[in-house]
């Protein structure tokens, strides 16, 4: 019987111990909230990562890529407002010394204080102290300081003189990615020549100084962002925006998430450039609920706008059509790759009995993400003849497939570890194979075995990947 029972500590424990995801600098201690991707948890961002570059860039003729850089001008994160505002209000316990998100420790009691002032949120908080309500979730203690603002851009003194960070030579690791996109918006449009409505698509490091960061890989420092931002005439922003919505929604299905597994959240306090927020939610099973794992904005013509006046670089579009020249306005689409990772690797995971008394971890990727599409095994690891034949049958795959071949342990052994890493096919190379030149394909969710032919497991394979 099949059982969803994955609390968070149990995806720890797989993803470091089959090479998934491992602790950064572990061997010195740990460094909070950034991880590192070992061997299978690599393979598994990458697909999921190309996954998105195909459906955003590759299967589209109206989206580009960008490869931009992490540094960029420090005035980039002035003309955006980061520097002035680009914070998280955050609570000390003065007991225990433990940090919290005050808008997180509200929501606990059901206000949403999403883009309010810390006024507003001090208020709140001493409302709560007062009714004694207001305790430190990890002591228990009611000392708890005011709110004041913290700043979630991270600091470095790249190419500066000096150690020193002052105002004049400090520069900022890139918080989100788009910058890049805004930036490049002119040079793009010159040497692509794409006519509106066009996208920009890129894939990127982005660094937060976030306040907490307990939740594995959900909310880390160093991170990946899949951003898209689409160009359109001010006048057709709304069916873009709804376009994007749908297209984005679909992406999820076609990477085999259940669709009561996610959902719309609709922002209703908005920056007072945008005219629509949308989040796409997933329902975590290992972080008890729905979270937020992509964004949909429509973003007005705000950042080309600002970008315009502080670099005094005129980034306008001239339409041919109607001869008239505008800002054109920003649909944007914005997700963490981390978190798709996460929200991949919780639908997956799944513990169920076999057969009465023993029970399995399984991994149940759609075979498409799979880190491993197949693994080859001969049955014997002291059959010369039962291992040539499988490196041979390797060897012909591995070119177009992601294989793996694994002689270590008995044929039950091998299974349980390819169930854990989530390889669809496993394939044994047996004595009749040597005959028939066929091998026994077993599935990875049914257990079912078949016997292919060789000459037929490219077609095979080609057909459920
Ligand atoms: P949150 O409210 O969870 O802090 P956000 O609304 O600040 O997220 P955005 O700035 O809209 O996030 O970033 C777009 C996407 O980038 C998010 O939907 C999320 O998937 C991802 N993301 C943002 N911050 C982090 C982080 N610290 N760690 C991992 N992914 C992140």
């Amino acid at each position: 019987m099949e059982q969803k029972n994955n609390p968070m500590e149990k995806l720890v424990s797989l993803s470091k111990r089959r090479g998934f995801v491992f602790p950064s600098s572990e061997i010195y201690g740990g460094l909070g909230a950034i991880y590192d991707y070992g061997h299978y948890g690599t393979l598994l961002k990458n697909n999921i990562r190309d996954a998105w570059l195909k459906a955003m860039v590759q299967e589209r003729d109206d989206v580009v890529s960008l490869d931009g850089a992490i540094f960029m001008s420090p005035k980039t994160w002035e003309a955006s407002g980061h520097l002035a505002s680009f914070d998280d209000p955050q609570v000390d316990c003065k007991k225990c010394r433990s940090r919290f998100r005050a808008d997180h420790l509200l929501e606990d009691f059901g206000v949403n204080s999403d883009k309010a002032g810390l006024e507003f949120i001090n208020a709140e908080l001493n409302k709560l102290k007062d009714g004694g309500k207001l305790k430190c979730p990890n002591c228990g203690s009611k000392d708890l300081t005011e709110a004041k603002r913290f700043s979630l851009m991270v600091k470095s003194n790249l190419g500066s003189p000096t150690d020193e960070l002052t105002e004049e030579n400090v520069i900022y690791l890139r918080p989100e990615t788009c910058g890049n996109i805004y930036l490049q918006y002119k040079n793009t449009l010159d040497s692509t020549s794409p006519k509106l409505p066009f996208g920009i698509a890129q894939v990127g490091k982005a660094f937060r100084n976030e306040i907490v960061a307990r939740q594995f890989i959900f909310r880390t420092r160093e991170f990946e962002q899949l951003e898209m931002q689409y160009f359109v005439f001010p006048q057709e922003v709304k069916n873009n925006y709804e376009l994007w919505k749908q297209t984005r929604w679909d992406w999820y299905l076609s990477l085999g998430i259940k669709p009561e597994n996610i959902r719309w959240y609709k922002h209703e306090k908005l920056a007072h450039y945008a005219s629509e927020a949308y989040d796409i939610e997933y329902n975590f099973e290992s972080l008890g609920g729905f979270k937020e794992v992509e964004g949909i904005h429509a973003r007005g013509d705000w950042d080309l706008s600002q970008h315009s006046k502080f670099s005094g670089t005129d980034l306008s579009y001239f339409d041919e059509a109607t001869k008239t020249r505008f800002v054109p306005h920003v649909v944007e689409t914005s997700a963490g790759l981390g978190r798709l990772f996460l929200m991949v690797l919780d639908q997956a995971y799944t513990e169920e009995e076999v057969k009465e008394g023993e029970s399995r971890t399984v991994l149940k990727f759609p075979p498409k993400l799979a880190p491993i599409k197949a693994a080859i095994f001969p049955l014997l690891k002291n059959k010369p003849e039962l291992v040539a034949k499988a490196r041979e049958v390797y060897n012909s795959l591995k070119s177009e497939f992601m294989c793996e071949f694994d002689d270590n342990g008995n044929i039950g052994k091998r299974y349980r570890r390819q169930d854990e890493i989530g390889t669809p096919f496993c394939l044994t190379i047996d004595f009749d194979s040597l005959e028939k030149d066929d091998v026994t394909v077993r599935d990875r969710d049914s257990m079912e075995q078949a016997r292919i032919k060789i000459s037929e497991l490219k077609n095979y394979l080609r057909d459920r990947i």
